[in-house]
């Protein structure tokens, strides 16, 4: 565990962000008075190194906001139009308890849904511990998917590597050509960048892969912008490129895999002529990145979880760490891929979600097909949702019919939240929740390797309570004895930290809480496949039996997005449809912040960026409003033109709320709701649609 500084001045509270982010950056805040006046990323942490971003700067003003949710709401008028009167704690939870308990009793526990969002991801609060399980699991309710954000990589890279950890992203400083894969980590993750400079000054090459020129690819020595969804064909042409230039590890390959003889004569289909009709790119570049990586080691890749939000998502991480293992690289410190580093820490989920407190087996509902389940389930329907964290009426897949659906009459919703969102509209009761510095909660990241604690800092707003607190009050409502349902913000920690698990040596409430911070204890140099893979033949594996047993193809290859696929020849023929990619703001998180005014001013309206010539086939002009459609849905935008997005694609930027804009449509209006091909994930980015003027 590293070691430094525990003493903090008289007013000053260490804490961590709990946003989903992949840098979970430790702060302090400054209170004078018992009121919180000051923010700033606590510089000790060695990961984020006291640099927040431009969202959480803002963070305390927004705790502050004239919007925030401080008392329980009653709704008054019909769903979805946002009428609602206050009431009390009391009359709230006797409302939630007597409808669950009906339903619970009249239709079984399944009937009831416990719908929890990306909103907070600690381990008390949030949903990496579940928050709320041990509540759902005594009543038995459906169990919850959250299929939202990466599910499709994580079963992909299992197939490939035995998990969905892979390297330490600081470790990306000893990197000599990083390719940063579909991800734009100036905005989503900058903590990254100061590894990604420390390599470029020893000489490494970064490589910026996306249909757009973000930020990122701005600063990146190379751009390609290949077509959306087809990342695994390229992925496969730079293998092809690097067997053909004797850049394969051989060694490698023949003791640390299997399938390689296989694989390796399936990858002479991808050979870069055909990648290049698939990709929309030029032949050449294909053969020059291809041979640089040949040539180059060790070689990170850092994909993110834009890259897999389509028909063929999980494929596509089985492509991108196939090029890994050909080259060797996860053989080597500073080689291989970082997608997530989320179970890295030990802690004791059972010990925290105690699934034994379950009687029964229940069904699992994605959380991206919940207009499916609303409308469709009858073994039992759902009588029930308690929305925790969530913004589905922004952020879900097909928002259209998600409205609707939550517009059932007979459903009754209840919504915990921090403000009022396109969701609450729906709800039958809103409950107000703390926000980060006025309650407890433990932290790990899924970029880095530390944990953290966050203590409160500030009395809560109004009368909102924790979630631990309000499942707490709930439970006793409903007259449930089990002991478990009462154990205090401190105990429920406890229990996760009562682990014996190598990582969390000399890892305690108590060192947390006096240090702020910790690093896991994981070998150093850290190469994770150092001893094998934890597949089941304890090899990388190019063919995979547990994908065939799942109907999956066993060899790993190219799986075509649903939509978003058309070949570089159908964009020259004229294709009228674009397929629309949807990206993370630099100013939103999610929905979260889209109704902070300073935030929402730097993001702008909602705007479509497309290439000139795709600007001018349609006679459309930078800076006039356009529709955007396809069968699902539409929704009204600026039209921005440049050439930072490539011919045949659109680009959007996700989050913004329908009822601060007029109820001009939304974004996911448009977008299905179809599984990706691992997973049960969203396809956010297969998605194709016409525009024109409004
Ligand atoms: S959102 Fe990410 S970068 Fe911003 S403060 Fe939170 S963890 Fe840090």
């Amino acid at each position: 565990m590293s070691v430094k500084s525990t003493k903090l001045p008289d007013g000053e509270v260490r804490g961590a962000c709990p946003l989903d982010c992949p840098d979970g950056c430790a702060w302090i805040v400054h209170v004078d008075d018992g009121r919180p006046v000051a923010l700033r990323g606590n510089p000790d942490h060695p990961y984020t190194r006291g640099a927040l971003c431009a969202k959480v700067s803002r963070y305390l003003e927004h705790t502050r906001a004239p919007d925030r949710l401080l008392h329980p709401l009653r709704r008054t008028g019909v769903k979805g139009d946002g009428s609602f009167e206050r009431v009390s704690w009391d009359e709230a939870l006797g409302t939630i308890a007597e409808r669950l308990g009906e339903d619970r009793a009249r239709f079984g526990g399944e009937s009831i849904w416990p719908f929890q969002g990306t909103g907070t991801l600690g381990y008390l609060q949030g949903i990496v511990g579940g928050s709320g399980a041990r509540l759902w699991n005594v009543l038995g309710t459906s169990e919850h998917v959250p299929s939202i954000c990466a599910a499709a990589g994580s079963e992909g890279l299992r197939y490939a590597i035995g998990t969905d950890r892979a390297m330490d992203p600081e470790d990306f400083a000893a990197s000599r050509i990083i390719l940063l894969w579909g991800t734009n980590t100036l905005t989503t993750g900058h903590h990254l960048w100061k590894f990604i400079s420390a390599a470029r000054q020893e000489g490494a090459h970064i490589v910026a892969i996306d249909p757009l020129r973000t930020r990122t690819a701005d600063r990146a020595d190379q751009h390609i912008a290949p077509l959306p969804g087809t990342d695994a064909a390229l992925a496969l042409g730079l293998a092809h490129v690097v067997v053909h230039e004797g850049g394969a590890d051989t060694a490698f390959l023949e003791c640390k895999t299997v399938g390689w003889p296989e694989f390796s004569q399936s990858l002479e289909r991808f050979h870069p002529a055909a990648v290049a009709a698939i990709t929309g790119l030029e032949e050449e570049l294909i053969i020059d990145l291809g041979r640089r990586i040949a040539r180059t080691r060790p070689m990170a890749v850092r994909a993110t979880m834009g890259l897999q939000r389509h028909a063929g998502g999980g494929m596509t991480l089985r492509a991108i760490t196939a090029l890994c293992a050909v080259t060797g690289d996860f053989a080597l410190h500073g080689g291989g891929v970082a997608y997530s580093t989320s179970g890295y820490f030990g802690g004791n989920r059972t010990a925290l979600m105690r699934p034994d407190l379950r009687r029964l087996p229940a069904r699992k509902l994605l959380m991206t097909r919940l207009a499916d389940a609303l409308d469709d389930l009858d073994d039992p329907p759902i009588r029930s949702l308690v929305i925790f964290g969530a913004n589905p009426a922004v952020s879900n897949p097909d928002t259209a019919r998600v409205r609707r659906a939550l517009s059932r009459p007979d459903l009754f919703t209840v919504v915990i939240e921090q403000f009022a969102t396109d969701t609450t509209r729906y709800a039958d009761i809103v409950l107000p929740s703390t926000m980060q510095t006025e309650h407890v909660d433990v932290h790990d990241g899924y970029g880095h390797l530390y944990v953290a604690y966050n203590a409160p800092a500030a009395e809560p707003a109004g009368e909102c309570l924790p979630h631990t607190e309000i499942f707490r009050r709930l439970a006793a409502r409903m007259h449930l004895e089990e002991p478990a349902l009462q154990a205090s913000d401190d105990e429920l920690l406890a229990d996760l930290l009562a682990s014996d698990d190598p990582s969390l040596d000399g890892i305690t409430l108590e060192t947390l809480r006096r240090d702020g911070w910790a690093k896991l204890n994981l070998p150093r140099p850290f190469i994770p496949f150092a001893d094998g893979f934890p597949t089941p033949s304890g090899r990388f594996e190019f063919a995979s039996e547990v994908a065939a047993a799942g109907r999956q193809p066993r060899l790993i290859g190219y799986t075509p997005p649903a939509e978003a696929a058309r070949s570089a020849a159908a964009l020259a023929d004229g294709d009228e449809q674009l397929a629309l990619i949807a990206t993370a703001s630099h100013f939103f998180m999610n929905s979260m912040f889209a109704n902070h005014p300073g935030l929402r001013a730097k993001q702008g309206p909602p705007t479509v960026g497309l290439h000139p010539l795709d600007a001018a086939s349609r006679h459309l002009d930078d800076g006039q409003d356009i529709e955007v459609r396809n069968a699902r849905g539409s929704f009204i935008a600026r039209l921005a033109v440049d050439d930072r997005t490539r011919p045949g694609v659109a680009m959007t930027t996700k989050g913004f709320w329908r009822a601060l804009d007029g109820g001009a449509g939304s974004i996911n209006d448009t977008v299905p709701e179809r599984d990706t091909d691992l997973g049960g994930g969203p396809v956010y980015h297969d998605n194709l649609v016409t525009v024109e003027a409004a």
